[in-house]
């Protein structure tokens, strides 16, 4: 019954908490996934007997290592690297690389465990990973940026090739850093494997549409989500946080379906504009130039600059894209956006609503796209990118935008029939979890214990 499926859920979580008392957003993602795999447990209670939740939650590896590089000034700095193989059962080791000063343990367990899931919604054949370091790349010259990415490169090529484990980027993590990964690699092995990292340049084996998937694939699934209540993005006010990569294109698609994007931010401020943000300006700060968001009033005066991040979610607005990071909108945050009216959420970035955020969403019935699902276009196209790189070939924007849009509408169907499959129709949290639960675990299973 569900009170037995619920003490073993808990007996689980207690157990990790008690292995590692200290990381507390990996503990918030194990969370979310145990309570939405309840029902599951209850109608086959041979998941639970096969102790699949014991080992999904311990990473089968996890790589730490010292990351030495020499400053502008020939000072020897040293940074922490981290690769969590986190779960291979349904293809190589999948994920991207964070460079944040925040990055620690818990940080990228949480994101390991949360990629497992999301992988497998995607349909391809990848595993779970992730990796990172906490360095701080804000400020630091092109020099400095090149010779700390070539020593973690160093050090991580000895854990990673194309059938065991395909780094991509993330926070901090972009297609230069891809690129002097990649060059570092190619030295080291002496052969050229484009299929060992994912988000490459054009011009050596990257994706068309990679760029854009994340945030082009966040706007396709809330569209998803609209359509099936006879709405659409057409005349809706958007928030987006964040002017990193998932941003910028959500934005760009959000404004392509007929949507005005009112705001955007970064890690110093938001801006809001009422006439609709003016991506050319975001792009040329934010790709070209290296520069703060602040600097958008400068070319925009009727527009307005607040300091502070979490500030945006105060705008009142019909759809809001949280883009930035982990835990960007907190209960408060969630409350008022309620109250002012929101009627869908789609998570751009990895966590981006706390437990308790998520929780008023869902008991106010507002269409909420969990991130799992709705950010699952970039490494979609990670995998597209590595069939491609596989077949020596490349395909056309259009076709592999074609193909994101199909994966984003299967991620999203398949989230919808297990959430009614298992008791919780039109909540997506739970159905993601356990759409994306279900492949893994039995793949699991089906290759045997140890
Ligand atoms: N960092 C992205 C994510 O959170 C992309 C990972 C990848 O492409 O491997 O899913």
């Amino acid at each position: 019954g569900i009170q037995k499926a619920k003490d073993y859920v808990n007996e689980v979580y207690e157990a990790v908490k008690k292995r590692d008392p200290h990381e507390k957003e990996f503990h918030q993602a194990v969370k979310e996934i145990f309570d939405s795999l309840v029902p599951v447990f209850v109608k086959h209670p041979r998941y639970m007997e096969s102790g699949v939740l014991e080992q999904i939650v311990e990473p089968e590896r996890i790589i730490t290592f010292r990351v030495p590089w020499v400053d502008d000034q020939g000072k020897v700095k040293v940074n922490r690297g981290y690769r969590v193989q986190f779960n291979s059962a349904i293809g190589p080791y999948k994920g991207g690389i964070r460079f944040h000063p925040s990055v620690n343990a818990s940080i990228i367990k949480f994101l390991g465990f949360e990629q497992i899931f999301k992988n497998s919604l995607t349909g391809q054949p990848i595993g779970g990973g992730k990796g990172g370091s906490d360095f701080d790349p804000k400020g630091k010259s092109n020099g400095e940026i090149m010779r700390f990415t070539q020593s973690f490169m160093t050090e991580l090529c000895k854990h990673i090739d194309p059938d065991t484990d395909v780094p991509a980027g993330d926070i901090g993590v972009g297609a230069r850093e891809i690129g002097y990964m990649f060059g570092q690699y190619k030295r080291i092995m002496g052969s050229y494997r484009a299929g060992v990292l994912t988000g490459k340049g054009l011009s050596y084996g990257g994706s068309l549409a990679r760029t854009e998937a994340t945030g082009y694939g966040t706007v396709y699934f809330v569209q998803e989500m609209l359509k099936d209540k006879g709405l659409s993005f057409e005349g809706k006010t958007v928030v987006v946080s964040g002017t990193g990569n998932v941003s910028i294109y959500a934005m760009e698609k959000a404004t392509q379906f007929g949507a005005k994007v009112i705001a955007c931010s970064d890690s110093n401020g938001f801006v809001y504009d009422r006439n609709g943000i003016n991506l050319q300006t975001v792009k040329k700060l934010k790709e070209v130039e290296n520069k703060r968001i602040a600097e958008y009033v400068n070319e925009h005066p009727h527009a307005e600059y607040y300091e502070g991040c979490t500030g945006i979610w105060t705008i009142p607005c019909d759809i809001a894209l949280p883009c930035a990071t982990q835990n960007e909108i907190d209960v408060n945050s969630a409350k008022l956006l309620v109250a002012n009216g929101v009627i869908a959420i789609g998570e751009g970035a990895n966590m981006p609503s706390t437990l308790e955020a998520i929780d008023v969403f869902l008991n106010n019935r507002i269409l909420f796209g969990p991130a799992k699902a709705a950010n699952a276009g970039g490494v979609a196209v990670s995998s597209l990118e590595m069939a491609q790189n596989s077949m020596r070939l490349s395909w056309t924007f259009e076709e592999v935008d074609a193909k994101l849009q199909q994966i984003m509408r299967n991620i999203y169907q398949n989230s919808v029939k297990a959430s009614n499959e298992y008791g919780h129709p039109d909540n997506l949290v739970v159905g993601a979890n356990i759409a994306g639960f279900l492949r893994v675990a039995d793949a699991m299973i089906e290759q045997g214990i140890v």
